[in-house]
């Protein structure tokens, strides 16, 4: 399987097609948010690191991030393919992956565009406070992320357009078709 990396706003789906996508192709999963939160919880020194950023909104730094993802990468099973959820976020994290799989022999395979409007992340993300209690899902801090998004994330969709690996899905409103449409794509990109 190729690795795919799934980009987008907070809010746009990330995790869940991740999911979707683990359940069907039995691929490696890393979300970059979710071993932080895990850091947290667990009181490790990146842990504590972390926090400071994450409750606002900031993004860690590329280094100590870059790091972090080449670990966690090294710690899975190789030959599966991976899905990379939330990494890349910055245009200097994108070309330390490019690089890092360069080393091992690997590519970045394809990277998959989630585009949802924003009053529809927000309303999400909303909801997600609600259900899961997700420190950063405030208002306050929403606000912060998407700003974020837009500063340092979202110049990355043309640089992967320019890798030539670029594929966007556009949110209109049915989660069955996302998948549909998300999986054909994988089955068309790995014939
Ligand atoms: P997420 O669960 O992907 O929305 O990530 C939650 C938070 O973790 C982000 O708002 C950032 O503070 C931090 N984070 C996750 N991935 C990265 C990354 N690739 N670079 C920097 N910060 C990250």
């Amino acid at each position: 399987m190729k690795n795919i990396i799934i980009f987008g706003a907070p809010g746009s789906g990330k995790g869940t097609y991740s999911d979707e996508i683990v359940a069907k192709y039995h691929m490696g999963h890393i979300s970059t948010g979710d071993v932080l939160r895990g850091e947290i919880k667990n009181e490790t020194e990146l842990g504590k690191i972390a926090k400071g950023y994450i409750d606002n909104g900031q993004l860690i730094p590329d280094e100590l991030m870059i790091d972090i993802l080449a670990k966690t990468y090294d710690a899975l099973p190789a030959g599966q393919g991976v899905i990379f959820d939330g990494f890349p976020r910055t245009i200097p994290q994108a070309e330390a992956l490019k690089k890092m799989l360069a080393a091992r022999g690997h590519e970045m395979g394809m990277m998959i565009e989630l585009i949802v409007d924003e009053e529809v992340l927000m309303a999400r993300l909303l909801n997600r406070a609600k259900e899961q209690g997700r420190a950063d899902d405030n208002e306050e801090t929403i606000k912060k992320r998407f700003a974020v998004y837009h500063n340092q994330t979202a110049p990355l969709s043309e640089w992967f357009a320019k890798e030539g690996i670029r594929n966007t899905f556009t949110w209109a409103g049915s989660k069955e078709q996302m998948v549909a449409d998300i999986c054909a794509c994988i089955d068309a990109a790995n014939a």
